[in-house]
């Protein structure tokens, strides 16, 4: 069996888009069933309740999980409220604790899927498996990585798969808390159509304002449903406090999302005109581009000749004036085509000093 010859029927025992919601981390009983409970109460499109138990932390001494007793309250929240769980797992022993305390659902971690013996050890203690099991996007932005892992899941007879898209962690600071490169997941999910797609908006913004946007581009590009960190009282989370929503918030965003269904409008055949011609001006932009290096290289052996210095500061004014003026008759952000124009005279100002260098 191949990853593309695998059905994942899983993912049509739910309403589409399957929404998952539920705490980064579980932290006491009462704080697990107060937010299933509010959960239930604001909206009847969450089938499945999430909370990690096991938490991977970048440093020492922090919270951590809180660890089985988790899996009680999980149990808990499928008995009271009717819920599928769901858990992250990270090493054999958490598997069998999950399988053992029967959550419906098991993730692997973002810093698992970077590593293939964690992922080997998941898997192996997984072993055919009945429960989907959902691999989230290595941190590092490798789509062999992830598909590396679902491959190792496979080996060991795991049939029912599912990714989820939670961003890529870059040092630059940016908007995001991890940058969605939608890229690397349509690349995945254009190789396998099969797998059940999930974006987990939380992760990606790291700050409630961006949560509904994010969760909305992904499903009109077909995803299958979201991952929202949900918490009865956000600001006094233990972790992920910044990004977590109460469930009233999170009944709006669900219902503020708008629903494409496949075949139904005819919106894939719409956006596939739009992303071809998006592709030809994307096209258009790097032959433009390589035309501008050119000059660029005309003007640096002017410069060479006469000795002048590279990089002319009235020069570089006169780009970004002209840049900011354009973008906004374009209304586009000029925030966007300063970083653009600057990435672009940089590139000239390196090709220019190069020329500059006696040649070898
Ligand atoms: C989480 O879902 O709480 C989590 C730790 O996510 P990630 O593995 O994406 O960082
Ligand atoms: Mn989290």
């Amino acid at each position: 069996m191949e990853l593309k010859n695998l059905k994942n029927e899983w993912i049509s025992q739910f309403d589409n888009p399957l929404i998952i919601a539920g705490p980064c981390s579980a932290e006491s009983e009462a704080q697990m069933l107060q937010t299933a409970q509010r959960i239930k109460n604001s909206t009847d499109q969450v089938p499945v309740f999430r909370a990690g138990i096991w938490k991977p932390r970048t440093k020492p001494n922090g919270f951590e999980g809180v660890g089985v007793i988790g899996l009680n309250w999980l149990k808990k929240v499928k008995e009271e409220f009717g819920f599928k769980t769901a858990t992250e797992v990270a090493n054999a022993g958490h598997v069998r604790a999950a399988l053992e305390a029967d959550v419906d659902i098991l993730w692997i971690g973002a810093r698992s899927t970077v590593n293939p013996f964690t992922v080997q050890e998941i898997a192996e203690a997984l072993k055919g498996t009945k429960k989907p099991i959902l691999v989230k996007n290595p941190v590092n932005p490798d789509l062999a990585l992830w598909i590396g892992a679902m491959e190792r899941l496979l080996g060991q007879g795991i049939e029912n798969l599912g990714a989820i898209h939670r961003g890529f962690s870059t040092y630059q600071k940016t908007k995001y808390r991890n940058v969605p490169n939608w890229q690397i997941a349509l690349d995945f999910k254009n190789q396998y159509p099969n797998i059940p797609l999930i974006v987990d908006p939380s992760h990606i913004c790291g700050n409630r304002t961006g949560l509904s946007s994010i969760a909305q581009e992904a499903l009109n590009v077909g995803y299958a449903g979201a991952m929202i960190e949900t918490h009865c009282s956000p600001d006094e989370a233990w972790s992920d406090a910044a990004q977590q929503i109460t469930p009233e918030v999170l009944a709006e965003l669900i219902s503020g999302l708008e629903l494409r269904q496949s075949g139904i409008t005819g919106y894939e055949d719409e956006l596939g005109a739009h992303r071809t011609l998006i592709s030809d001006i994307d096209f258009q932009l790097i032959e433009l581009l390589s035309q501008r290096m050119k000059l660029s290289e005309k003007i640096g052996s002017v410069k060479k000749e006469n000795n002048l210095a590279v990089f002319q500061p009235d020069r570089w004014k006169v780009i970004t004036d002209y840049a900011a003026q354009k973008a906004q008759e374009t209304g586009m952000s000029q925030d966007f085509i300063e970083k653009l124009f600057k990435a672009i005279h940089e590139e000239s100002v390196e090709v220019q000093n190069s020329m500059m260098l006696p040649k070898a």
